[in-house]
């Protein structure tokens, strides 16, 4: 269970540089909030400030009829909740009154989210893969452990919404009981992704004693950690976290950056104490329309992870959950755009795009294997040309 942090391991010092620079977007976005930069930079105080509802949005920034209308009509059925941090990121497209920013179709509900012909709440049969609560366990060597149910921005296209009707998963002892002796019981797992919600929503001692726990089971190798807080709440990503997580490594963290505006100075920090921690940290992006949906948008995002250290790691195409039918994006389309960043961008800087099914993710990269001629391998280059490699195919 949580146990409070002290005040003053609240403030994270990496942070205070740019608490103290007036013109960084802590800054700035602490003054739109009428809060000092000082009190911005405390994770509790951002979680205990999450924007809720409209009234609390139209205090820092203009809404269009469809967001003011998403947050009274969407109350009941889907969680809306945004640390003040990420509406900062809102801010510069503010004056253009700009419903389209890529921020904001991520985070403020909208009434489109009411119409929905394809959309299911559990599109991975995620319920029926879980051997225990919160355990999915689909590939024989790793497993899913959903032990967060919190998040500091509750992004609209989640396909694990259907846990917002539930309450009491957030570091649920018996939940978290349960899946260890799972985990414990089966020598088959060696890879152990903790993961919610946000993985980070806890304190650190809280987490200390999880991945203890988990550290203990002599067959786990692994230990990974799927998180948004480098970049909806980076605060919470502090060196002394880093530091305490490095003690039981192996240890990764994927993380979910979807466009470039998200990378910002904050964020950049919550990434190098991750890895200046010697934690790999990759990303997970998915595929959102008016977000990421173009070759130089997402070619930004690639080349904006390789320049903070983190590797883009998987592109997933979006799922049919309810209510994202407006952020959808076809297949073709995501094959196009992904297409466009081989032979542009290094091999590091390009992501699997991958569609996640109940049996496993499928890459579903573009195919440049044409087939083979006997022998000979028949190939189309990344430049389109036609290209025979003579002998290989036996
Ligand atoms: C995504 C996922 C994993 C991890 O997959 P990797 O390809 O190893 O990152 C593990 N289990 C489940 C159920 C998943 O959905
Ligand atoms: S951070 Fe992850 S789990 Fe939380 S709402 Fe966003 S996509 Fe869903």
């Amino acid at each position: 269970m949580e146990t409070k942090d002290t005040a003053s391991q609240l403030i994270p010092e990496e942070f205070l540089a740019l608490a103290n620079d007036p013109g960084s977007l802590t800054s700035k976005t602490a003054a739109r909030f009428g809060v000092s930069p000082h009190s911005f930079i405390n994770w509790r105080w951002q979680m205990k400030h999450q924007v809720m509802d409209a009234a609390q949005a139209s205090a820092v920034l203009q809404l269009e009829d469809t967001e003011k209308r998403g947050f009274s009509e969407l109350q009941k059925l889907f969680n809306a909740g945004i640390t003040p941090y990420y509406m900062g990121l809102m801010l510069p497209n503010i004056d253009a009154g700009d419903a389209e920013c890529p921020i904001r179709l991520q985070a403020l509900p909208r009434v489109e989210e009411l119409k929905d012909s394809l959309g299911v709440a559990d599109p991975l049969s995620e319920v029926p893969h879980s051997p225990v609560r919160e355990v999915v366990h689909v590939y024989p060597d790793r497993v899913a452990f959903c032990v967060a149910q919190l998040c500091p921005v509750y992004c609209r296209y989640c396909f694990r919404k259907r846990r917002d009707d539930e309450v009491g998963l957030h570091f649920n002892r018996t939940i978290i009981d349960n899946g260890i002796n799972y985990i414990a019981s089966n020598p088959a797992i060696r890879d152990v992704l903790i993961t919610g919600g946000d993985a980070f929503m806890a304190s650190d001692q809280a987490l200390e004693q999880l991945v203890q726990r988990i550290r203990a089971i002599p067959h786990v190798e692994i230990i990974r950690f799927g998180t948004r807080t480098p970049v909806t709440l980076p605060y919470r990503v502090t060196a002394k976290l880093a530091r305490m997580l490095a003690q039981y490594h192996p240890i990764y963290v994927n993380t979910h950056f979807n466009c470039i505006e998200e990378i910002t100075p904050e964020a950049t920090q919550a990434v190098a104490n991750l890895v200046n921690a010697g934690i790999p940290v990759g990303n997970q992006a998915v595929l959102l329309r008016g977000v990421n949906d173009s070759p130089e948008r997402m070619m930004a995002l690639c080349r904006g992870l390789l320049r903070i250290r983190a590797r883009p790691y998987y592109v997933f195409h979006p799922h049919a959950v309810e209510g994202t039918e407006h952020l959808r994006v076809s297949v073709r389309r995501g094959i196009e755009v992904m297409k466009s960043l081989r032979g542009n961008i290094t091999g590091l800087g390009i992501p699997t795009y991958a569609l996640d099914t109940p049996s496993g993710k499928v890459p579903i990269n573009h195919n440049y294997v044409l087939g083979h001629d006997g022998e000979d391998l028949i190939l189309e280059t990344i430049r389109g040309e036609i290209w025979r490699e003579v002998g290989v195919f036996q």
